[in-house]
Formats: C-alpha cells, structure tokens, sequence
C-alpha cells in the first residue's frame, strides 16, 4: 500500500474521464495531481469501456488507500437534430430553415428534428439554439408537423447536433429510455453519485430517486431557467448539486451566468450539500499547456466564493494536457487557500445552525477552533450527515471524517474540506477516542501535544444521535500503543 498525505486542500476536483484519461496509468496520474472524484460521462462511449474506467478506479482507491468517488453524469432529456445529406449542410443567415418529423437526410433548407414533443409546443418567437447557441434560429411559424424558423445567426450544421429550446418547458421526463439504462449500468458497478441533466422540476428527481433505491447519492445539474425557478425545492430534493455553465450559458446568455453561478452556490451551501462549479473552467487548456489568465481567476473566485467542488470537463476528458489541467486546478485552489483573506472571505455566507444538537455542535467546534489552537476537528459519522453540518461552517483547520461506511467515505470525496476514512464499527467512548487519537498521528493531522475536536454520537451507529463534542491532546504515542 502506498502512504499517502492527506491533500491539505479544501476545495476538491472533479475529473472528466474520457478517451485522453481513461488508461489506468492516466487515471493514476490524474489522482496523483490532485483528483478527489472521476467523472463518468454517460453522454459518450460504451457500458463496458465505463466498466473498465471503473474498475480501474477503485484499483487506484485499493492502491492509495483513500476513498474516490465516482460520479456517473446521465445525458438526460438533450435534444438533438436528425441526420444530413453527406453529413452536414449550411444554413445562410437570414434565411428561412425547417424542422419537421420526415426522417429523410436534411439539408441547407430543413430537417427532422425527432422529438414529437416539440410540434405544438413551440409557438412564434421562441428560439432554438443548434450546437451549443452557434446557430440560433427564432420560431415564425408552428404547426403540429412543422417549425419554420429564420436563421437570425446562421452557420454549419452537422448530424445530430444538439439543439437547446430555452422559451419552453418541454413535457420530456428528465429520465430517457437510454438514461434508465445507465442508471441500472452505474448503479450496477457501485457509483457513488449519480447526476441528472437537465432538470427542470422537482419532480424530475422522484424518479430517478426511487430508481435509485438509496445506492447512491443524487446530483442535480443545474443547466436550464426552469430549474432556477425552482431552485430551493430541487436543492432539497438533491443531496448535491451542479452549475452546469455550459449549457445554462447557451439557454440563458452568458452574462446571466456568473450572478447565477453565486446564487446557486450560496443557496446550496446554507444547505451543507455539495456543490460543484462546472464547464470550460480551464477550455483553453484542451489545446494549450497553459490556461488563459481569465480562466485562472475563474477556477480562483469558485474556490473563494467556497464551492464544495470544481470540475474539468473536456480538458481532462478528451484534451491534450490532462495531467497539467489538473495540476494548474490544484496550484490554483491552494494559492487561493493560503490567501489569508480567504478564510474569512469564504465565510461571509451567513450559515445559521439550525436548531438542532448537529448543528449546535458543529457551530461549537468553530468556536473552539477559533479559541484555542486546535489541529483538527475529527467527525464520527454514519451517514455523514454531521461530516457536512461542519463542512458547511468552512472550518479552517481540517476535518477528519472517520466512518464504519465505506460508501458515505467515498461520497465525502466532493465535499469541502473532509479527508475522510474507512474505519472499523467503534463499540465504545474509550475505543472513539483512542480511535480518532490513533487516526489524526496516522494521517499527520498532529503530533505530541496537540488538540482535537472529536464531534460523535452515543450509541454508536444510530443516525442523528450526535450529541458529543471532546476536546482531546494527543500524547504522540498513540501509534506504538495499538497495532492498528
Ligand atoms: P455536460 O454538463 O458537460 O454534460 O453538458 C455540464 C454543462 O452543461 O455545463
Ligand atoms: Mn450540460
């Protein structure tokens, strides 16, 4: 087993795998420069090409030791257009284009678009932006077989590029045929997060909840306007989210993005659930060795504004720089992190405990953290749940999260601040101390004479039942006492 130093960073990075990434050694590097959680992609490639990216995963996760979470992200109800003559066709500006339900090859004047739950829907003056807004048609005239648009941008149109309609909700569930395959698929190799796209209501992730059957944990993307509508009810129905900025910057326009971006983080975090800031965090980067200086500040002011996770898309999946991607993600989060302005800056997000023993506790520990010099807060957690009402203070010492739960452990890994670890069931309060004694000298968390705060429950093992907070100084033996 290989001994591997706790990150010391607060803000974790999610990896897109893909065709530059997926070769285990790849995959081992990733996790070397600083990857906490893999994303698996389900828009793209096979079952059994994720299968093998997954196992490969957790023989990383053997190899170091340390919890990975795997994320499997679901395509979700994306639009697309049907097939052209030779592939491609062009669309003049200004001109008028067709969308109909004839499945005959398209060209520079229609095509099919194969989703009947657009004719009827669409009336004149909705929009409908093909291949990531690059060609915006606008809606003039809407029958049950056909949408005459104008091409108030035109361009290069290409088989089955996705289409985005941002002026409708669209009565498509947010599980697809192909979406309950894959979820039975990521549920079946032991994914740890599972991540709707597009969701539109709250309703959307009833379904794939119940599917899901408490394996995993949920993620919503946040990628449309009629999400942002709802976004408090879906935030309580997910146990994570993502701002997914890259279609939200095609549905809405881009300057609506950034104010967004912080509403959603903000609104995630008074709730302790994580959050991941996603898309073109480093795009240039796909291309070139190093990223542009706006994108610096962009990956820098998600970690200030205190999301939980941030994410590289494209630049780890299919880029020519993974490696650096991830290395740059990780300079730049700890410069950040070192910013003695941060530690206050990431606080300014009015976290009230609620009113319960959880939440009173985990305000404690800050206090106690802020009062006397403290060289971790150690969690014992079931479920986790305590592990993230302290997370949501954004502590600045680091948190130990010890649980019996290898899955909760794993799930731990996009949540801000938490090196969390697998530990054997505790059967007593002796065993809990001399346990998160023996685990802080283990992971470096202190030495001779240093202080913990250890947050648990008394019994063992029952969900919501923390009700303890423990201040202990570690004598620094600890290790020679215990074999393990
Ligand atoms: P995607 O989601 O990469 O699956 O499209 C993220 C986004 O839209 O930003
Ligand atoms: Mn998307």
């Amino acid at each position: 087993m290989t001994k591997f130093e706790p990150r010391g960073r607060k803000v974790k990075i999610l990896a897109t795998v893909g065709p530059a990434s997926r070769d285990p050694d790849m995959l081992r590097r990733l996790f070397k420069a600083g990857v906490d959680a893999f994303r698996v992609n389900l828009s793209h490639g096979e079952h059994e090409g994720h299968a093998e990216t997954i196992t490969a995963i957790r023989a990383l996760e053997k190899e170091f030791n340390r919890p990975i979470a795997v994320l499997c992200d679901l395509q979700g109800p994306k639009l697309r257009v049907g097939a052209f003559a030779g592939g491609q066709a062009i669309i003049p500006h200004g001109h008028k284009f067709t969308l109909d339900r004839d499945p005959a090859p398209g060209d520079g004047t229609r095509v099919c678009l194969p989703h009947k739950e657009l004719f009827g829907l669409l009336e004149p003056g909705h929009r409908l932006l093909i291949n990531d807004g690059k060609i915006r048609l606008r809606v003039t005239e809407a029958t049950v077989d056909k949408i005459v648009c104008t091409a108030e941008v035109g361009g290069v149109i290409s088989d089955r590029k996705g289409v985005n309609v941002p002026d409708a909700e669209v009565p498509i569930p947010a599980l697809t045929d192909k979406d309950r395959r894959d979820l039975a698929f990521a549920i079946e190799q032991g994914a740890d997060w599972i991540a709707l796209s597009f969701v539109q209501r709250p309703d959307d992730l009833a379904e794939a909840r119940k599917l899901m059957d408490g394996k995993a944990a949920l993620c919503a993307k946040i990628e449309k306007p009629q999400a942002i509508r709802r976004l408090n009810e879906i935030i309580e129905l997910a146990d994570g989210v993502m701002v997914a900025r890259g279609d939200l910057g095609v549905e809405l326009n881009p300057e609506e993005v950034p104010p967004l971006q912080k509403k959603i983080v903000n609104a995630t975090r008074l709730t302790g659930k994580p959050v991941i800031v996603a898309t073109q965090m480093l795009e240039s980067m796909i291309e070139s060795p190093a990223p542009t200086r706006a994108e610096v500040s962009d990956v820098a002011n998600a970690v200030y504004d205190g999301a939980d996770a941030v994410m590289l898309s494209a630049e780890t999946a299919a880029g020519q720089w993974p490696e650096e991607a991830v290395m740059m993600m990780d300079s730049i989060a700890r410069q950040v992190e070192r910013d003695d302005a941060y530690r206050q800056r990431v606080r300014l997000l009015d976290t009230q405990p609620d009113p319960t023993t959880a939440d009173a506790l985990a305000h404690a520990c800050m206090t106690i953290a802020d009062t006397v010099a403290i060289n971790a807060i150690t969690v014992f957690t079931s479920t986790g749940s305590s592990a993230r009402r302290v997370a949501r203070e954004r502590p600045s010492v680091p948190l130990m999260v010890l649980t019996p739960n290898s899955a909760v452990a794993r799930k731990m890994a996009l949540l801000w601040g938490a090196h969390a670890v697998t530990i054997r069931e505790i059967g007593s309060f002796e065993e809990m101390i001399a346990k998160g004694k023996r685990m802080a000298l283990r992971h470096g968390f202190g030495g001779a004479g240093s202080k913990l705060v250890v947050m648990a429950g008394v019994p063992f093992g029952v969900s919501g039942a923390t009700n303890l907070l423990h201040v202990v100084t570690l004598a620094g033996d600890e290790l020679n006492n215990h074999a393990n």
